[in-house]
């Protein structure tokens, strides 16, 4: 029987293809491991040095752009005597190798992050080196993302969010992780680059190089050593999915017309002009922290204008709704995240991060005001992690005050939910960060598969703060948005609408899903939706309640919305 193993199933699509996985970094053993011969130590840590140079420079020598930059710069790095002398140095102190060549690189690392701006950048890349280095040392797999000359379903236990932002989706067919939630930042990042994944997908581990396996990001399977024949039906049927999805067109409107907006989110500016090219009616999130992972520094106004303008002009004619910097806890930025908090999703993170640093909020205001200005797009803006009215007045006044004209802030603290009436009177709109709200309305945190049933958008406490804060918003004539993740669920998407959102921003993948359940229902029927999700007494029964009258209406084919 063929083997299949099951996840969650986070980014729609279907794969098949060999396996190439990503090998986690080694651990670098302690000081006090003991250590063999001198001599053979240092000859080892040498050739492991070497080894890797050469490594990085062919692969440096097939890349283009900044990746081959960056590959030469640590071939040269890896072959530095100076390095190499202090690697030896300290085998000599009688430290053994794979520590020897940590501690000798953390030095260096230290010396460039001293020096701030682009060396201080460059320093994330000796870790990557060191990594390799140690891993060669330990005659372990190399880490960090496979490099492989034909194309490749990634296996991973998880992907960092700079892991992620340099997949290539040309190589990766399909992403599947063994840990990770559908609202983890795999799972963002799949949706974004369209690439099918399944996320906490156990038994994903054992998977090893090389071997076919047939991923259904619908479904959340991965099927080993599958048939041909079955490879070829699930693509088939995923082809006649997408042509009937298709059909669909236009701006997001229910079967009697009422108009939802339908948006686009983006994460990175290399996704822009793809994101523009798709059937939507602009940006609904501009997750502008993810522009400048990886950095030392805070970018400079100028960079950043550049930045957003790039964007503008891409999405020119249409609505563009950015959101300042939301840095800390799962989207840690080295310039704006305090390392030492011990609960850093409850810490100084999104627009908290001003009180520390209140010039990054106004250097990006100005920034987004002057890229706006003679730009052709409808530049909205919002705070992310606002807890009060208070904080969202400030932050509306402020933004105000740069000429940025429509300045809301995301709800996904549920006091900003309970209290939106209050938020409402202070601000322009709202848009729902459903993946934060459930994180925080289930006290489970977001990254943690093993908890992926408490973080369901479709827990009626989850629903039940939306709907409060779609009502605020109606009460005072503001729009309400949803940019988290559950948007992208067709199912999900009446249910806000009965809700009362009035715009649903995903990632351009899921666009025509959700368009065509749209077109399939009317109001009524969302609001009656919606009810149903409301008096559930779980997720899974508010799914089905939801589910069963779709059957009734007999609108949707085996219970699809
Ligand atoms: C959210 O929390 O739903 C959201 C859209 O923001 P992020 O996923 O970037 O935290
Ligand atoms: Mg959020």
């Amino acid at each position: 029987m063929t083997p299949i193993l099951s996840g969650i199933a986070v980014s729609p699509g279907v794969a098949a293809g060999p396996v190439a996985v990503m090998a986690p970094a080694p651990s670098v053993p302690e000081a006090s491991e003991p250590i063999g011969a001198k001599d053979e130590e240092a000859a080892a840590a040498k050739a492991a040095l070497e080894a890797v140079a050469g490594d990085l420079e062919a692969r440096g020598a097939t890349a283009s752009g900044a990746a081959a930059d960056v590959l030469r710069a640590q071939a040269m790095m890896a072959r530095d005597p100076v390095l190499a002398a202090k690697v030896v140095e300290r085998i000599e102190a009688g430290v053994a190798g794979p520590r020897a060549v940590s501690d000798a690189l953390a030095e260096f690392r230290a010396r460039l992050e001293g020096l701030g701006g682009y060396m201080a950048e460059r320093a994330a890349d000796l870790d990557d080196l060191r990594d390799r280095v140690v891993a060669h040392l330990l005659g372990l797999p190399m880490p960090g993302l496979p490099v492989r000359d034909f194309p490749y379903v990634l296996i991973a236990s998880d992907l960092a969010p700079a892991d992620a932002a340099t997949l290539d989706p040309s190589r990766v067919l399909a992403i599947v992780t063994e840990e990770g939630s559908p609202t983890s930042h795999t799972a963002i990042l799949a949706r974004a680059l369209g690439v099918p994944a399944v996320v906490a997908c156990r038994g994903a581990g054992a998977l090893t190089d090389g071997i076919t396996v047939l991923v259904d990001g619908r479904a959340g399977q991965v099927t080993v050593a599958p048939a041909d024949v079955l490879i070829e039906a699930a693509m088939k049927a995923e082809d006649l999915r997408r042509a009937a999805a298709a059909r669909a067109s236009g701006p997001g409107r229910t079967a009697d017309g009422h108009p939802v907006k339908l948006l686009v989110n983006l994460g990175t500016a290399r996704e822009a002009d793809a994101a523009a090219a798709a059937d939507s009616e602009g940006v609904g999130l501009l997750r502008t922290e993810l522009l400048f992972l990886d950095r030392a520094e805070a970018p400079s106004q100028a960079e950043q204008r550049e930045v957003y303008r790039s964007v503008f002009d891409a999405f020119a004619g249409r609505e563009v709704v950015v959101r300042t910097l939301d840095a800390g806890a799962d989207k840690p930025l080295r310039f704006a995240t305090q390392s030492a908090e011990p609960n850093p999703a409850l810490g100084v993170r999104g627009l908290r991060t001003a009180r520390r640093l209140p010039e990054l909020l106004a250097t990006q205001l100005a920034a987004l005001a002057d890229a706006a200005g003679g730009s052709r797009a409808d530049v909205w803006v919002m705070a992310p992690m606002v807890s009060t009215a208070g904080e969202a007045e400030a932050f509306a006044a402020q933004a105000h005050e740069y000429g940025l004209g429509m300045a809301g802030v995301m709800v996904e603290v549920p006091a900003a939910a309970l209290r939106a009436c209050s938020l409402a009177a202070v601000c322009d709109f709202f848009s729902l960060g459903t993946n934060d709200l459930a994180q925080y309305a289930m006290a489970a945190d977001r990254t943690l598969g093993e908890l992926a049933d408490l973080l369901d958008p479709w827990q009626p406490a989850v629903l039940e703060l939306v709907r409060m804060a779609a009502a605020a918003g109606a009460a005072a004539n503001k729009p309400v948005g949803v940019c988290g993740e559950s948007a992208s669920d067709p199912l999900m998407a009446l249910v806000l609408t009965g809700l009362g959102v009035t715009s649903l921003s995903m990632a351009p993948v899921s666009l025509p899903g959700v368009r065509a359940a749209l077109a399939r229902h009317s109001l009524e029927t969302c609001v009656q939706m919606a009810g149903r999700a409301l008096c559930a007494t779980d997720a899974a029964q508010a799914r089905t309640a939801v589910r069963a009258l779709v059957r009734d209406r007999g609108a949707g084919k085996r219970g699809s919305a």
